[in-house]
This record gives structure tokens, C-alpha cells and sequence, in this order.
């Protein structure tokens, strides 16, 4: 695949390989999305579902979030029946998601919360408040953290919130868009100011989708990857080392 030349150069890693140009945010979709997409965002889910399907995704898979939420509406009919059940219950139903003990306080905490503050769960509002105001409301429930946030203000409303969730963040790691220490807490807003706000989602869905099937941990792709020419690690493992480069490994796991 010819690359053409990126438009603005991304802020170099602190141990990149001499000779990968890292590409712009915007260049790695143009090349990601013909293999992903087409990835126009569309309303998943309401925002309050989207958050207590966030938080049981945490250190799980999305397909065990997902089950695990069934279940929880299953036990007890709604969210607002959630909000009022013993932690234990809680816990119960879903156990299936894992970490089920540190999971309900925090659905349980996050839904009383919301209905304490605007008396039902209705989180529309936060379609009309600034980015940084909807995120630091988010922000602010117990157990919510930056990812879990990011997550239902982009995939409820379609708001310009990078959510960097473990693919997002070796991804963009390996890319060389980020230091190779930076955390994923780090990364929601050095990614987010490098995407233009009409791409974040598509970004997002982009680089999860290719740290999945191509960019995968522990061993990427690299023969078969479209960003190689532009990617350090790409070059360093195309170079001929076996193992990846320690500069791109993963030091965290985000929530
Ligand atoms: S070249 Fe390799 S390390 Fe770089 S993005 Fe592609 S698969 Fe990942």
C-alpha cells in the first residue's frame, strides 16, 4: 500500500526507529477505515444503560459485560429497581461480568447518584453541557473513571470524548502517538487534541478494532498491518527482533 505523506507530524515517542515517519491520528484512519468500516456513529443505547454496561466491561470482555447486563435486567426489571437493591443482590446477578463484588457498590453508587442529582435516570442533559463540563460531571459518580466516561458521552451522543481502553492505548503506544510511559489516563486528552473532533469516534472504533485483529498484544501483525511504514515498533519488529521492542510495552491497564 503506498502511504502518503502525512500532513503534520504526531509528537515523537521517546524511542522511536530511526527511519518510520509516525503518522497524523487523521492518516491512520484514512487507512484504517476501508478495512473497519464504514464507522459513522450511530446511538447505541441510552446513556445511563451505556454507563452501567461500561462499568461491568471493566476488566472483562465486552461479550461478558454485555450478559452480564441482561441478567441484571433480568433480576430486577430496570435500573431504577438496581438502584434500589442490596449491594449483594446486585452482585449476585451479575457475577457472571467478574469482579462482581467491586462492580455493584459502584452501579449501585453511580445510579443513586443520578437519581439523587436529576431525579430519574436521564442523562440528556449532558448532550447540551461543554465536553469538559459533561465529562467532569461523569466523572464525578462513584466508579466512574475517564474511559467509563468517555465511553457513554461518545457512544450515547456522539460527543468529540476519546475513550482509551487497553487496545486504544498499545495502539497508539506502539504508533509512537504516545510515550511509551504514558498511562491511559495520559492518553484521553493527549489523543483526543490530536484527533479533530468529527473523527474521535471513528478513531476510537478504528484503533480498537485494529488492536484486535492485527495489532494484537503480546505480538502484532506487523507484515500485515497498513501503518507499518509509519509505525516505530512496526519497523523495529520488520527490522528482524523477535520480541517486541520493550520501549512499546504495556505498564497499565486502564479502566
Ligand atoms: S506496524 Fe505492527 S505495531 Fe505498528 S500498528 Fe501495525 S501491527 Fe501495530
Amino acid at each position: 500500500m503506498q502511504a502518503p505523506t502525512p500532513t503534520k507530524a504526531a509528537p515523537p515517542p521517546e524511542k522511536a526507529s530511526q527511519g518510520a515517519v509516525p503518522l497524523t491520528a487523521t492518516e491512520i484512519l484514512r487507512r484504517l477505515e476501508p478495512l473497519y468500516g464504514p464507522l459513522q456513529w450511530t446511538p447505541r443505547r441510552d446513556a445511563a444503560p451505556e454507563l452501567v454496561v461500561t462499568i461491568l466491561s471493566q476488566h472483562t470482555s465486552d461479550l461478558n459485560a454485555e450478559r452480564a447486563y441482561e441478567q441484571l435486567i433480568q433480576a430486577f426489571g430496570s435500573l431504577e429497581a438496581v438502584a434500589q437493591a442490596e449491594e449483594s443482590a446486585i452482585a449476585g446477578a451479575i457475577r457472571s461480568g467478574g469482579l462482581a463484588n467491586q462492580k455493584a457498590p459502584r452501579i449501585k453508587g453511580a445510579l443513586l447518584h443520578i437519581l439523587e442529582q436529576r431525579g430519574a435516570l436521564d442523562l440528556d442533559f449532558l448532550a447540551e453541557l461543554p465536553l469538559q463540563q459533561a465529562k467532569a460531571w461523569l466523572t464525578a459518580l462513584p466508579g466512574v473513571g475517564k474511559k467509563t466516561a468517555a465511553v457513554v458521552l461518545c457512544f450515547s451522543f456522539g460527543m468529540p470524548a476519546m475513550a482509551v481502553d487497553t487496545h486504544v492505548h498499545r495502539v497508539a503506544r506502539r504508533l509512537g502517538l504516545i510515550a511509551p510511559k504514558t498511562t491511559a489516563d495520559q492518553a484521553h486528552d493527549l489523543l483526543e487534541a490530536m484527533v479533530p473532533p468529527r473523527d474521535v469516534y471513528r478513531f476510537h472504533v478504528a484503533l480498537i478494532t485494529h488492536g484486535r485483529q492485527v495489532c494484537k498484544a503480546p505480538r502484532p501483525l506487523c507484515d500485515r498491518c497498513p501503518l507499518a511504514d509509519g509505525c516505530p515498533t512496526g519497523q523495529e519488529m520488520l527490522a528482524g527482533s523477535t520480541a517486541e521492542p520493550a520501549s512499546s510495552r504495556s505498564r497499565s491497564r486502564p479502566l
